[in-house]
């Protein structure tokens, strides 16, 4: 288990920071992703984890943004840190 779980878990209140999904429901622990991926530069603490579900980790992948398909804009990901 990542060494942060229980530090991000808590701070989420176990549910995951994209979609709000309780953890508990899913009968496994969620997983701390980087919002802003190592390959992105992205820093290895507290401030750039997030809990995130199953699902919602895997749709972000290491990706920041994506192409809104009606507009063919670029818009950027929810950020658990900045976005309300
Ligand atoms: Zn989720």
């Amino acid at each position: 288990m990542n060494r942060y779980y229980a530090a991000i878990a808590g701070r989420a209140n176990h549910r995951c920071e994209y979609c709000q999904a309780p953890e508990l429901i899913f009968n496994f622990p969620f997983e701390v992703e980087h919002i802003i991926p190592l390959s992105r530069q992205g820093e290895n603490d507290e401030a750039n984890l997030a809990l995130a579900c199953r699902s919602c980790n895997l749709r972000k992948g290491t990706r920041i943004s994506g192409i809104v398909p009606a507009s063919n804009t670029e818009v950027s990901f929810f950020h658990p840190r900045q976005d309300k």
